[in-house]
């Protein structure tokens, strides 16, 4: 249970990375697509922190 609900919630949910990738680039942001494990969404998040890839839930 690494994505937490709410944050789940309030971002944005992308069907595929390649959809994300394409919004991330509308908004001329630098930033990173995950898929959620918990609604199975591709969300985008920061890349700030340098490298912090979220790794697959067992
Ligand atoms: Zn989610």
């Amino acid at each position: 249970m690494r994505t937490r609900l709410s944050i789940c919630r309030r971002k944005a949910g992308y069907p595929d990375e390649a959809t994300a990738r394409a919004a991330a680039e509308s908004f001329g942001l630098d930033l990173r697509t995950y898929r959620c494990g918990r609604c199975g969404a591709v969300h985008l998040t920061s890349r700030r922190k340098g490298k912090r890839i979220p790794r697959p839930a067992p």
